[in-house]
Order: C-alpha cells, then sequence, then structure tokens
C-alpha cells in the first residue's frame, strides 16, 4: 500500500471522530461558526498559524516546505443545507431543519486529515501548502468573498474534491476540461390586471401569459441550441394567484440556467429576455426578468488533470480511477479555476457495493460511507507532494 494512505488509514478513527461531531452539528451557509473554531484548534495543534475570519467564516493556514518553491492551495467546504434529516444515524443532526447533506463534514475532515499528514512530510517538500476552509459553497458565496480576501494571493495551483455516493468509496473520477454547469439564478415577473374570473375581457390575465413563458424557455435547449450544446433552463417555482374565481394582477418564477461552454453561458441571457419580453407584449403582460450570475462553468486544466489522475493511480491504483461523468450541477470550485490553474474531483463515498442505487447528494437520507475519508485525506496530500516536487 502507498505509505500516505497507510498513515491515512492509521488516523482514519480521529478523522472519523471530527466527521461525525460536525455532522452532528450542522451549520448553515454563512453560520459556520463552530465548525470554523473546530478547525482553526485542529490546524493550531498542528502548529500552524491561523488566519480566521476569511471571506466570512473562511479559515487559512500555510505549511512551509524545507525548500523553497511555489504554492499550492487544497481547498474544503464547510457548510450543511436546510434539510430535515432522515438517515436515522446515531450521529444524525441534533439541529432540527440542519443536515450535511452534501457531506462538507467529511471534505473538512479530510482536509484536516491531508494537513496532519503533510505536517510530517514538511522537510521534503518545496513550497508551501496552503489548506483553505471554505464557508457558504452552497449559496456559491464563499469562493468569492475568500478570493476577495486574499485567499489565492501567491498561489500557483488549487486542488479539491467532493464525495460522490454513487461512486464506490476506494475510488475516484477525474477528467480534464469541463466537468461541472454553470449557475445563474432566474427570477422573472410578469405584471398583468386582476379581476373577476368570470369576466377576462376586463383583465390581463398573468397566468395564460406564464404558462405560455414556461413551455417557451424549454424550447431553448430544444430549438435554439445544437443537440451537441447542453443547456437547463428550469422553472423551479412559479407562483400567481390566491382565489379560484379571480384573476391575479401578477405572477412570480424562478428558475435556474446551466450550461457547459462558458461561450453558451454568455448567449442565454439574450434568448430568455427575448422570449419572455415579447411572450409577455403578446399578452399585454408587463415582464420584468433578473438573471443573477452565480457561478461559472468548472473547466479543469488539462496538466493539473494530469497530475491528479497520477496521483490516484500511485495511491489508491489505476483500476480504481474512472473517467469523471459530465454533471450539470454546480460548484463555486469553479471560481477559483477562474483565477489559477487546478483541478477538481470525484471521490467515491458510495457503498462498497451497488453504489450507483445510493441516495443522492442533498437527499435527507444520504449517506456517507466513511471509508472514504483516509483515501481523501491520502490524495489531497499526495497531490501538493507531487506539485511541490
Ligand atoms: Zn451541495
Ligand atoms: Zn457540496
Amino acid at each position: 500500500m502507498n505509505t500516505t494512505l497507510n498513515d491515512a488509514m492509521l488516523l482514519a478513527g480521529e478523522l472519523t471522530a471530527i466527521r461525525r461531531h460536525l455532522h452532528r452539528y450542522p451549520e448553515l451557509s454563512r453560520k459556520e461558526t463552530e465548525t470554523a473554531a473546530l478547525v482553526a484548534r485542529e490546524l493550531t495543534k498542528l502548529g500552524l498559524a491561523v488566519r480566521t475570519g476569511v471571506g466570512g467564516h473562511g479559515v487559512v493556514a500555510d505549511l512551509k516546505g524545507g525548500f523553497p518553491g511555489k504554492t499550492i492551495a487544497l481547498r474544503a467546504d464547510m457548510d450543511a443545507l436546510p434539510i430535515q434529516e432522515e438517515t436515522g444515524l446515531e450521529f444524525a443532526s441534533a439541529r432540527p431543519g440542519v443536515m450535511h447533506a452534501c457531506g462538507h463534514d467529511a471534505h473538512t475532515a479530510m482536509l484536516l486529515g491531508a494537513a496532519k499528514l503533510l505536517v510530517n512530510m514538511a522537510d521534503r517538500l518545496h513550497g508551501t501548502v496552503r489548506f483553505v476552509f471554505q464557508p457558504a459553497e452552497e449559496v456559491n458565496a464563499g469562493a468569492k468573498a475568500m478570493i476577495a480576501d486574499g485567499v489565492l494571493d501567491g498561489v500557483a495551483e488549487i486542488y479539491g474534491l467532493h464525495n460522490l455516493p454513487t461512486l464506490s468509496a476506494g475510488k475516484a473520477a477525474v477528467c480534464a476540461g469541463p466537468m461541472m454547469g454553470s449557475v445563474d439564478r432566474l427570477e422573472i415577473r410578469l405584471e398583468g390586471r386582476g379581476g373577476h374570473g368570470a369576466i377576462p375581457d376586463q383583465c390581463v390575465d398573468p397566468i395564460v401569459c406564464a404558462s405560455h413563458v414556461v413551455m417557451a424557455l424549454q424550447t431553448i435547449a430544444s430549438r435554439e441550441l445544437s443537440p451537441f450544446e447542453p443547456a437547463v433552463v428550469t422553472i423551479g417555482s412559479l407562483q400567481a394567484g390566491d382565489a379560484n374565481n379571480v384573476i391575479p394582477h401578477r405572477a412570480e418564477m424562478t428558475g435556474t440556467i446551466r450550461t457547459f461552454d462558458p461561450r453558451l453561458k454568455a448567449r442565454m441571457p439574450e434568448r430568455i429576455e427575448r422570449l419572455v419580453t415579447q411572450i409577455a407584449q403578446g399578452y399585454r403582460c408587463k415582464a420584468e426578468i433578473r438573471i443573477i450570475d452565480q457561478t461559472p462553468v468548472l473547466v479543469n486544466h488539462a496538466a493539473n488533470a494530469r497530475l491528479v489522475g497520477e496521483t490516484v493511480d500511485g495511491t489508491i491504483g489505476a483500476e480504481n480511477r474512472v473517467p469523471a461523468a459530465p454533471t450539470m450541477a454546480g460548484e463555486d470550485f469553479s471560481v477559483y479555476l477562474e483565477h489559477v490553474p487546478g483541478c477538481f474531483f470525484w471521490l467515491g463515498s458510495g457503498p462498497a457495493v451497488n453504489a450507483e442505487e445510493a441516495y443522492g447528494l442533498h437527499h435527507p437520507k444520504y449517506v456517507l460511507n466513511e471509508d472514504c475519508l483516509p483515501y481523501g485525506a491520502a490524495l489531497l496530500a499526495n497531490i501538493a507532494c507531487k506539485a511541490l516536487g
């Protein structure tokens, strides 16, 4: 077995204890105070100088190697989700309506594990490892805030991982190029003129208009774009009216726009604004449209993806590496990759058999296979070692 992985296996009990504590006491985005304090405590125990309050509740520490060289960053996210846990685990969330349903508790534990491993190898490192514990990933805010606070200053490369419950623990998935979709929030407000449901001629009905808008937005992917240009426009909420016999004044909807190509992302607002405005005009409604930029397409840099792939092969074996399937789910790690080269990869966190049937991320019954903790810690540590020669 790879020696780093062997050392990480010896930390498994400790990492599991940290992860279970974080799992029991999850904190929502922008409220990660106790999590950040725990991280700062653990890093201080390792003798590292810790910076807290970076981009909100972010925590950062640098480990200087024995030789001069570049700085590479390893990033983990710390926030939980507004979901009521239904796993029945003995260490299930003690906070009603809040759950680590995306496994950021495990990411935090793994990066602390990597820090423990790297501290013991520091004299052999050519350069510096920056440990980045990020808040507010689920609301697409933490990466931007930490960058504004200088977390990437002097950083040459950045790496991170996300657990994947539909891939067995002990496996990892990597790819070069686009891996995760861009995220834009869509808000539409259609203003009509309300009145009696029996007298439509005295009204301007925003519900009929909204219905046509929802259907028309689906034609962007199917009729305007090439079948080889993936895009998703989902309307996730649609609100109008209170009574069965009243035509309301307005209809409001929110949605999400996903693409897999930065150039296509840039072209989506024009399509949406044209369809919504002109349909609204046809139905005598007034349309207000807001498209809020959230995260870019996550694009792995080829050389860094190669480094991660080689590290996976050397640490857990080439037979345990699979190509990463692209997903339209978003990740604000993509924001770092717009500034510095790097790579994000999937770490299996599912059961050993039939992992593809496991509950997915953000599900109230999502369960992480804790066997993945030492694999994550060892891979992050070995990536840093390889990147720093
Ligand atoms: Zn998530
Ligand atoms: Zn996540």
